[in-house]
C-alpha cells in the first residue's frame, strides 16, 4: 500500500470521526512493532520521527529505514517530522523523506509565530507537504494539589486566536495545548474540552493531541468526537519497552542480545490497543481508496558535454551536486556516466524529488535557475530531460498521474 498523503489521511480521519496514532520511532524496535501492530489490525498509521531527539541517534540512517519501512508495509502510512524549529530543519526533514512536517514556533509571540509559521507553510507546500502548526504549548508535567495534571492553563491554546493563526499561516492541521502534557504520569490529565470544542469550531482543520500517551478511552473518544484526527505517542511505549529490558536484564547472564530480546511484543500489543480505542483499526482498505498516494517523481537528464576538458566538466557536477541538493523538494542527487562507449548520451543526472510539485518549485528556484543558465547549459547543448513518477505501489490509477514536462 505504500506511503500516502498526510493531508488526505487526516481529513479522512477528521470527516470520518477517527483518530490516525502518530507512534514517535526512535529504534528499529519501534519501527517494527508499530508497523507490525498497524498491518495486524489493518489501520493506517504515522510515523513520527522528533527534531529534538536527533542527538540520540543518526537521523539520516533512521529516516532512510523509517521511508522503506513506510513504502514496503501492507497498510497506509504517513511519515512525520515533529517539532521542526526552523525553515531549514523542515527542508532537511523533506529531503529525507518526510511527507508532513510539524513547525513549531509555539514559543514565540502569536505575530512572530504567525510569519515563521507561514513561511514554513509556503515551502512545504512547494513540496506538496502539509504542515501541522501548534498554537499554546503542551508543556512537561505539572501535578497538583488535587493529584491531576493539566499543565499550565496560561499556555493553553487561545480559541480566540485559533482561527485568527490558521487563516494567516495556512496550517494545514492544529496542535492544541487543552491540558494533556508530554510524558506519562499516574495522575490523570484534566483536559478542557469546552475549550476544544470552541477551538474546533474557529478552525475546522484536522485537530492534533501531543502528550498522549496516558489519558482514559473516554477521554480519547471525547477528544475524537470533538475534532482530534491525530494523537501522538511515545512514552507510554517507551515505559513498555523499559519494562521489557530490566527484565530480560533480572534474567542471569543477560548478554547484549538478551537484554534486548521481545522488546517489540508489548509495545506491539499496546499500539494495536490504541489503534482500536481511536478508531482506526480495520480501515486502511477504505484509506488507500479515498486517499491519493505519495510517489516519488525522478527528474532525470541525459547529455553530452559540448568539451573534453575533464577539469571543467568536474567542476560543473560537483558545483550542481552542491547547489541543487539543498533546493527544497530535492531527495537525492545522483551524478552518472555510460558504462564504458554505450550509449548515444554520456552523462546522467538522476535527481529525485520528493512530490510531482516539485517540479514546478525546482525550475523556478534562483538557485536552480542561477546553475543551469551559467554552469550547466552552456555545457550541455546536448540533452533530454523527463520526469518519472516512481511506481512504488502498482495498484488502481497510479498510472494516470504521471507528468513530464521539460524543467533542464
Ligand atoms: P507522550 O510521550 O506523552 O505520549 O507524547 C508524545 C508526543 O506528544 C510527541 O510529540
Amino acid at each position: 500500500m505504500a506511503m500516502v498523503s498526510m493531508r488526505d489521511l487526516l481529513f479522512h480521519a477528521y470527516n470520518n470521526h477517527y483518530a490516525v496514532g502518530a507512534f514517535e520511532i526512535v529504534s528499529l524496535d519501534f519501527l517494527r512493532a508499530v508497523i507490525e501492530a498497524a498491518e495486524k489490525c489493518r489501520s493506517p498509521v504515522i510515523l513520527n520521527v522528533v527534531e529534538a531527539h536527533f542527538a540520540w541517534f543518526d537521523v539520516e540512517l533512521l529516516m532512510a529505514a523509517v521511508v522503506r519501512a513506510a513504502k514496503r508495509a501492507s497498510v497506509p502510512v504517513a511519515v512525520h517530522m515533529d517539532h521542526c524549529t526552523s525553515l531549514e530543519s523542515v527542508r532537511v526533514a523533506i529531503s529525507l523523506g518526510a511527507n508532513s512536517v510539524m513547525f513549531d514556533n509555539s514559543h514565540e509571540h502569536l505575530p512572530v509565530n504567525i510569519e515563521n509559521t507561514r513561511q514554513a507553510v509556503q515551502l512545504s507546500h512547494a513540496c506538496g507537504v502539509p504542515v501541522e502548526g501548534e498554537l499554546g504549548h503542551v508543556a512537561g508535567i505539572i501535578v497538583n494539589n488535587d493529584n491531576e495534571i493539566g499543565g499550565d492553563q496560561s499556555l493553553h491554546t487561545s480559541s480566540n486566536e485559533a482561527g485568527y493563526y490558521v487563516e494567516r499561516s495556512g496550517v494545514d492541521f492544529l496542535a492544541i495545548a487543552i491540558g494533556t502534557v508530554h510524558g506519562q504520569a499516574n495522575a490523570k490529565p484534566r483536559l478542557d474540552f469546552p475549550r476544544l470544542a470552541r477551538i474546533r469550531d474557529s478552525v475546522n482543520i484536522p485537530l492534533v493531541i501531543h502528550g498522549g500517551s496516558g489519558l482514559s478511552d473516554s477521554q480519547y473518544h471525547k477528544l475524537i468526537d470533538l475534532g482530534v484526527a491525530k494523537i501522538n505517542y511515545f512514552t507510554a511505549l517507551a515505559d513498555l519497552a523499559v519494562k521489557q529490558v530490566k527484565s530480560n536484564l533480572s534474567q542471569q547472564d543477560a548478554g547484549y542480545r538478551e537484554m534486548c530480546a521481545n522488546i517489540n511484543q508489548s509495545m506491539i500489543a499496546e499500539v494495536q490497543r490504541c489503534m482500536q480505542v481511536w478508531r482506526s483499526a480495520g480501515r486502511a482498505a477504505e484509506v488507500r481508496i479515498q486517499c491519493g498516494a505519495w510517489q516519488n517523481v525522478e527528474h532525470v537528464i541525459i547529455y553530452n558535454t559540448n568539451t573534453d576538458n575533464r577539469e571543467q566538466i568536474e567542476e560543473m557536477l560537483r558545483k550542481g551536486r552542491q547547489q541543487l541538493s539543498q533546493i527544497p523538494g530535492v531527495v537525492s542527487v545522483e551524478i552518472g556516466k555510460a558504462v564504458g562507449d554505450q550509449g548515444k548520451y554520456r552523462y546522467c543526472w538522476l535527481i529525485r524529488f520528493a512530490n510531482d510539485k516539485v517540479i514546478d518549485s525546482y525550475k523556478n528556484h534562483p538557485d536552480h535557475v542561477a546553475y543551469a543558465d551559467t554552469s550547466f547549459r552552456p555545457l550541455a547543448g546536448d540533452r533530454i530531460t523527463n520526469d518519472y513518477a516512481i511506481l512504488e505501489d502498482l495498484g488502481a490509477s497510479l498510472l494516470s498521474r504521471i507528468v513530464s514536462p521539460k524543467t533542464a
